[in-house]
């Protein structure tokens, strides 16, 4: 039988180096004997538009985004899917025919562990700490689920805090803005606790302690390497569930797939893939 032809995808950011992304979507390619390839990119804002052209003239099948460029990049593109309207931002891109179609997969990606746990919403307080882009996508994310009481967002940047807190009132969510250094005054009475900070990756200490997580809360690091940060280690130790960040990067990846193959995603071979570079979390 003949081979179809190939079909080449990208990620493209500054930095992008680290990218896990080319590792965990070759796998799934080569599990389902796709024959597709995955690459990383680092693209400079400066060449942003000049790069979004040179993926249009090899006829690119699809990409991924990542930072600095999830918003940037939507004015480049030619349609945009509600998930990316709604967030606000670009993840995913699709070669249609030579139309480029963006979508946001973080807003699936974050979800669906929930979900799978059968988190129940209603009249859940919930403390975000970040206003940055994945924090955007949380929020929209959390729109979408019915019955949660509160949305706390604790962010350094008062501004950046007000103003997403605002993007969430818009989107049907009560929300509050809170001085990062007062987190500590809201986890206590928070049923799910998620961090959309960047700490934890350089193994700083959790801004929340276990003495100030609620027993039998939900904490939800979105930072995936290390894959035990210390806000998970202070959860365990305050007897809270756990989600970690490798599952949405999973998710968001998986979602990604889904959108360009129209195939279903090979999960456990994504996260196998993910947990051999990081080792299983004990
Ligand atoms: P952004 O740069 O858009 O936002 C960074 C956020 O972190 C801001 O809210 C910033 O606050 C806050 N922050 C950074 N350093 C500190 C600090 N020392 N103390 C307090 N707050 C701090 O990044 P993203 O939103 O895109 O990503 C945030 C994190 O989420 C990253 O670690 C990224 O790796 C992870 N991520 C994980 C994904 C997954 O699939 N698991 C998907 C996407 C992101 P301020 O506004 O005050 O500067």
């Amino acid at each position: 039988m003949e081979r179809a032809p190939v079909k080449t995808y990208c990620i493209i950011g500054d930095p992008v180096h680290h990218s896990l992304s080319p590792g965990m979507q070759n796998a799934a390619f080569n599990a389902l004997g796709l024959n597709c390839t995955y690459i990383a990119f680092r693209v400079p804002t400066s060449e942003l538009e000049a790069s979004i052209q040179s993926l249009r003239s090899i006829k690119i099948a699809g990409f991924n985004v990542t930072i600095p460029h999830k918003v940037a990049v939507m004015k480049y593109l030619d349609e945009l899917d509600a998930t990316a309207k709604k967030a606000g931002a670009v993840n995913t891109v699709n070669n249609i025919e030579g139309v480029f179609k963006g979508y946001n997969t973080d807003m699936h990606g974050f979800i669906e562990p929930l979900r799978r746990r059968k988190v129940d919403f209603e009249g859940m307080s919930v403390l975000l700490l970040g206003a940055g882009g994945a924090a955007r996508a949380i929020v929209a994310a959390l729109s979408e689920e019915k019955g949660i009481a509160k949305v706390v967002i604790a962010n350094r940047d008062q501004k950046k805090a007000g103003e997403l807190a605002r993007a969430g009132e818009k989107m049907g969510l009560k929300c509050e803005p809170l001085p990062f250094d007062k987190v500590t005054t809201a986890s206590p009475d928070a049923d799910l606790v998620v961090n959309a900070t960047s700490i934890g990756l350089s193994n700083e200490p959790s801004p929340v302690d276990s003495d100030h997580i609620k027993k039998g809360s939900i904490v939800y690091d979105i930072v995936y390497r290390p894959v035990v940060t210390d806000l998970i280690e202070q959860a365990k130790m305050a007897q809270a569930s756990v989600v970690y960040g490798y599952e949405m990067l999973i998710e968001q990846g998986a979602r990604a797939f889904e959108i360009w193959t129209g195939l279903e995603a090979p999960r456990e071979v994504m996260k196998k893939n993910l947990l051999g570079i990081f080792g299983e979390p004990t």
